[in-house]
């Protein structure tokens, strides 16, 4: 697994250069713990309504999240 990186805004881990989030550039290779969002059964659903963690890490779209960015 080619090493990601996670945004320092909303702790989306990516590839690229730019948070394809938030587009904040602000990425960090210093990240401990991985969350992974999954969709819920419709794709407008708020992860925040059904997922504990999405609601503490205020995760508004499903996919790869970084627990924790320094
Ligand atoms: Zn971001």
């Amino acid at each position: 697994m080619a090493k990601l990186k996670a945004c320092r805004d909303c702790h989306y881990l990516t590839n690229e250069t730019q948070c394809p989030n938030c587009k904040s550039t602000s990425l960090s290779t210093s990240y401990t713990g991985i969350v992974v969002i999954l969709p819920g059964r419709s794709p407008k659903d708020d992860p925040r309504k059904t997922s504990y963690i999405a609601e503490r890490l205020n995760i508004d779209k499903p996919g790869k999240y970084a627990l924790k960015v320094r």
